[in-house]
């Protein structure tokens, strides 16, 4: 997925006088006016165009860095995209801590059609602010950003560095954003000792906030393009081997392949984490040692009963999966026999299954003569630590509200790429939004609450302001 020309050395490095592009397109000096012009960008990936989006945001840090105190760079990728970063250093000579770096994405899924209201309006309805990134991720950008002038603005004590990055290219994998960051420009993150993402997966009933689910660990993401092709022609004909045929029964193979459940030391962490609060029969199954998990689960199901202590999407934490997501016969009429066949396969690993392994098994049960193509392959990456002083400043400035338990996703984000390099990166969101409100993600009509958003953003800059100041010990 690396680009090309990722190894292209001579890149530039924008100037501090970052040059709005637009006049803003709503008045006020508030993270909801930000968040409605940031949403009026277009950065749908593919392109991702985050250019005039990253010089809207760096704009912004410099109309409230009048001392110029932050240093404040566009870094542009061999593909032309757009990345932001800015540093605002510790203030005291005992920094302790390493910098902590408050990451999230420019660049957003294409918005589709159907909307209610403009994807690209940054519209205010019905007490909600609606387009494509207001949950995926504009919204964290903005509340990080409130949360970095804020501490900026107070002259607190600050204890560590702080980075703010708004990455490009994050939902279609990274090569031109963070993967790209990390590789070219480390010396812009050697010192970082934690990171906070998207990712977050708070558990909310109706409105009420049972957890905050902060997500420690992903599963690996391969995504694959499956071809056949030869011999087609007329419908009528005997063609037992066309290739819709031959992908088919190929395909069929690739379900049929077992994976077996399996208690992972991430899912193993992210459970027991849950089970001081959740369920009686949820405790008694994962508030056990590993293998009794196992052994427990083995059994369920055998005789059954799963179903009861799992919550839902659980399951897709135990075990490899594989979704054929598409299958495209080309656009011709029932009595045509296409001469190629494709399907697409998103399949989503364990952390520690082996990815080369789980593709050699792929390939041997499509056969010879189906033609595979790796669109995506995330990479295995460890789990952030829970025993870090990050985690549990998280844990005692969130507790007020919520518990905190740590989560693990089957999607993959920009996490992946720091917690490689050794760097704690945690899934952190601060809205509290409920389950209506939050199936815009990918989908229609994506929009947040006017005050989850605010709420948000002021539990955000608690959080930042804790880590800044009591960073590397006790409050
Ligand atoms: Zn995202």
């Amino acid at each position: 997925m690396r680009a090309p020309g990722a190894r292209w050395t001579g890149l530039l490095l924008a100037s501090t006088a970052v040059l709005l592009a637009a006049g803003p397109a709503f008045a006020g000096a508030g993270p909801v006016a930000w968040l409605q012009t940031y949403l009026s960008f277009d950065t749908s990936n593919p392109p991702g165009a985050e250019r005039a989006a990253v010089e809207y945001l760096a704009s912004l840090i410099e109309r409230h860095d009048p001392q110029g105190e932050l240093d404040v760079r566009v870094l542009t990728s061999p593909g032309g995209r757009a990345n932001l970063y800015a540093r605002l250093p510790a203030n005291v000579p005992d920094a302790a801590g390493g910098a902590l770096v408050l990451l999230h994405h420019v660049d957003v899924v294409p918005a589709g059609e159907g909307w209610s209201r403009p994807p690209f309006g940054g519209t205010m309805y019905d007490g909600k602010i609606w387009g494509r990134g207001a949950l995926d991720a504009k919204s964290l950008g903005i509340a990080h950003l409130g949360a970095m002038l804020h501490v900026l603005e107070s002259g607190q004590t600050r204890r560590r560095d702080l980075v703010f990055v708004a990455s490009a290219d994050e939902e279609a994998g990274g090569a031109d954003g963070v993967g790209w960051l990390l590789e070219e420009h480390w010396e812009l993150f050697a010192d970082a000792g934690a990171v906070l993402n998207e990712a977050g997966v708070n558990r909310v009933a109706g409105d009420r906030l049972l957890w905050w689910g902060i997500e420690t660990a992903q599963k690996q993401v391969l995504w694959l393009r499956v071809m056949a092709s030869g011999r087609g022609g007329h419908g009528s004909g005997f063609n037992p081997a066309s290739p819709t045929h031959r992908l088919v029964r190929a395909l069929n193979r690739v379900l049929e392949l077992e994976h077996p459940w399996r208690v992972t030391t991430a899912a193993h962490e992210a459970y027991r984490g849950l089970a001081t609060f959740h369920s009686a029969e949820f405790a008694e199954v994962f508030d056990q040692p590993i293998e009794v998990v196992q052994a427990e689960l083995d059994r369920r199901l055998r005789v059954g009963g799963l179903d009861r202590v799992l919550l839902p999407g659980m399951s897709a934490s135990f075990r490899d999966t594989v979704q054929i997501t598409r299958i495209d016969n080309g656009a011709g009429p029932v009595n045509v026999a296409p001469g190629e066949a494709v399907a697409l396969i998103d399949a989503r690993l364990l952390p520690d299954t082996d990815a080369d392994a789980f593709r050699r098994r792929v390939d041997t049960v499509l056969g010879t003569g189906i033609h595979v193509e790796e669109l995506l392959r995330s990479g295995a990456s460890p789990a952030s630590s829970t025993q870090s002083d990050v985690y549990r400043t998280l844990e005692r400035v969130l507790g007020v509200r919520a518990p905190v338990a740590p989560a693990m996703i089957a999607g993959a984000t920009d996490s992946r790429f720091f917690r490689r390099r050794g760097v704690d990166a945690y899934g952190f969101s601060p809205f509290v939004v409920a389950s209506g409100d939050a199936a815009g993600i990918h989908g229609l009509d994506e929009r947040i609450p006017v005050d989850a958003f605010l709420r948000g953003c002021e539990m955000m800059k608690r959080v930042v302001t804790a880590l800044v100041r009591d960073a590397g010990g006790a409050p």
